[in-house]
This record gives C-alpha cells, sequence and structure tokens, in this order.
C-alpha cells in the first residue's frame, strides 16, 4: 500500500476544509485518499472510494480519459493541468480543471499521483457567452463586421483549396438616412432590425449574414452558381420591399434595398477582389435607381474599388 488509509489526523482535516475536491491515487489507478470535497463530488463516503478506481466512479466515456492521462503523467512526472466534463453523483455534469502532480517515493520512482479538480463551469458559460457578444452586433443580433469577414475569409480559403468559388451580396438600405431624418433614429434601428431578420430568410445552412456597416450587410452564400445568387437576392429584395415598419400610431413605411452580387474567381488569392465586385454591384444598382440587384461580371473592370484589408 502506498500511502496510509489513515492519514494522520490534522492532514485529513486539513484536507477536509478544503473546498476544491482533493484525491491521490497509486501507480496502478486505486484510490488511497481523498478530502470531504471530492467524497460530496463523488456521492459517496470517503472509506468507499479508497481502493476504487476512477472506472468505479465515472462513467465509462469520462473515465477513460482520466485513466489515459494519469497513465502519461506517471510515465512523464511533474504536473499536469486539463479540462474537462465530469458527471456529479447527482447526474449533473460540470466543466472542471484538473490540476495533477506526480507523487515519488524515497528512490525518486513515480509512486502514484495528487490531484485537484476546480470548478470552472460558470466561467465557462461566461467565456461561450462573452465569444458570442464579441462577434455579434448589438442592434441586429447579426455576426459583426469583424466576425463576417472572418467567416468570409476561412470559406475562401477551403473553396479555393479545393478548386471551387462562392458569392457574395452586398446589401445596402436605400434612402437610409432620409427614414431617420423623418421618423427618428429608433424607427431607423426598428428598420435595420427588420430588414436584418429578413435578410436571414430564405438562406440555406452554410449562408451567412453579417452587418458590416450603418445600414449595410454582407451575405456569404454557400453557393458556387452566380445565377442561383442572383435568385436569392431577388427574392430577399421582394421580401424587403413588401415589409412593412410600424413607424407610429397607425403609420408604417417601406423600405427597400439594393444588392450588389458577385462570385469569387479561381485566380482570386484572397477574397477581396469578390467583396470589391459585389461592392461595385452596388454601387451600379444604387445608380441605376435602387431597389435593384445588379450582378457584377466577374471580368468586369473596376472603376469603384476600396481596399477591404484596410477598412
Ligand atoms: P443610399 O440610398 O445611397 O444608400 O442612401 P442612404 O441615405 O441610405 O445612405 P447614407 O450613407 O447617406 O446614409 C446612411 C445613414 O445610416 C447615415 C447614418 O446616420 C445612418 N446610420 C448608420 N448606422 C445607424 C444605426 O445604427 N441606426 C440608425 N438609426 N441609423 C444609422
Ligand atoms: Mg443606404
Ligand atoms: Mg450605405
Amino acid at each position: 500500500m502506498l500511502f496510509s488509509h489513515l492519514l494522520p489526523d490534522l492532514v485529513q482535516s486539513v484536507l477536509d476544509a478544503l473546498p476544491t475536491p482533493v484525491f491521490f491515487k497509486d501507480r496502478t489507478g486505486v484510490y488511497q485518499g481523498c478530502n470531504r470535497a471530492f467524497a460530496r463530488l463523488v456521492g459517496r463516503p470517503r472509506r468507499e472510494i479508497i481502493g476504487l478506481t476512477v472506472f468505479d466512479i465515472s462513467p465509462e466515456e469520462y473515465a477513460k480519459s482520466h485513466f489515459d492521462a494519469d497513465a502519461a503523467l506517471m510515465q512523464s512526472g511533474g504536473e499536469q493541468r486539463y479540462e474537462a466534463q465530469i458527471k456529479r453523483c447527482d447526474g449533473e455534469r460540470r466543466h472542471v480543471v484538473f490540476h495533477k502532480a506526480a507523487l515519488y517515493g524515497v528512490d525518486g520512482e513515480v509512486t502514484g499521483i495528487v490531484g485537484t479538480i476546480l470548478d470552472i463551469t460558470e466561467r465557462k458559460a461566461l467565456e461561450v457567452k462573452l465569444a458570442d457578444m464579441a462577434e455579434r452586433d448589438a442592434l441586429t443580433g447579426l455576426l459583426n463586421r469583424r466576425a463576417i469577414l472572418a467567416h468570409l475569409e476561412a470559406l475562401h480559403r477551403d473553396r479555393r483549396q479545393a478548386s471551387q468559388t462562392l458569392c457574395l451580396m452586398m446589401c445596402d438600405v436605400d434612402h437610409f438616412k432620409s427614414i431617420n431624418d423623418r421618423y427618428g433614429h429608433g424607427v431607423g434601428d426598428e428598420v435595420l432590425r427588420k430588414v436584418a431578420h429578413a435578410l436571414c430568410q430564405n438562406l440555406r445552412d452554410g449562408d451567412r449574414v453579417g452587418r458590416i456597416g450603418g445600414e449595410e450587410f454582407l451575405i456569404v452564400l454557400a453557393t458556387a452558381d452566380v445565377d442561383d445568387a442572383r435568385q436569392v437576392a431577388e427574392r430577399l429584395r421582394h421580401l424587403i420591399a413588401s415589409m412593412e415598419v410600424h413607424c407610429g400610431e397607425d403609420t408604417s413605411l417601406s423600405v427597400t434595398i439594393s444588392i450588389g452580387v458577385a462570385q469569387s474567381l479561381h485566380q482570386d488569392e484572397d477574397w477581396s477582389g469578390a467583396i470589391a465586385r459585389a461592392d461595385e454591384g452596388l454601387y451600379a444598382a444604387k445608380r441605376s435607381g435602387r431597389d435593384k440587384v445588379v450582378v457584377t461580371d466577374a471580368h468586369t473592370r473596376l472603376v469603384h474599388h476600396k481596399d477591404w484589408h484596410q477598412s
């Protein structure tokens, strides 16, 4: 036996005073001791835990990974820290950090391990929430500029590697400034929310919508077929034109959008060419009277080009 079942009372009571679960095992993975917090987590008294292995107290799917981690630590010596999920005795799954260290005998050989379990469930939930907030636009809930461009960059890279293309739609609300001027910013904001919601309709799995500016939205389509993209754009244009936004007692307004559509090219080294062409289509739609969809031919020479990496 590696450790005495009966630690000196003082050591045991110090460990029991710790709110963090603490356990120790011998070289074969058999529990040799633990504190009260660990026993509570497992749902068994300490005396029953001693002599068991992790397979006796955890579901198989978790036990195997802990056992393997223990084996690696006993092989390497030193310390080990990893995040994992555990199932508490009441059935609740929690996110935790295991922090373990190898224990050494007088001859310097690893004789077992000692570990602590820090519950980070709340922190983990907050991390997920913050990560989501960091990529969402607060007004519309759509992806923000950084997130939609990051998605475009990644998808463009994947498509290029597979010798495939993608399509983009650059959408801009027509005469939006006059809506703000006439009805106030509150109504303007409501228009943006409604347009954002409408743009999410008719899209397919893999398509993504982001707000890249005040009243400008970028849609990255999973489709590589530009005629397909044109049809989606026309459907969205009609949908938005038929929408009514409440703007006062018994009054409502309607808005239109202009859309530039473009396809990436095999020779495009990055996504900026496709986005500049979609932007070009948008400006052409504006010039030709708004409430229009313009597909920029892949080989059209650009007259309007802004550097999307800089903006
Ligand atoms: P065009 O048809 O040429 O696109 O004209 P426009 O009036 O839509 O375009 P312009 O760029 O002149 O005006 C855009 C306006 O959008 C100006 C800006 O104050 C307003 N805006 C930008 N962000 C927001 C926002 O978050 N809420 C509201 N209510 N207005 C915004
Ligand atoms: Mg506009
Ligand atoms: Mg604009």
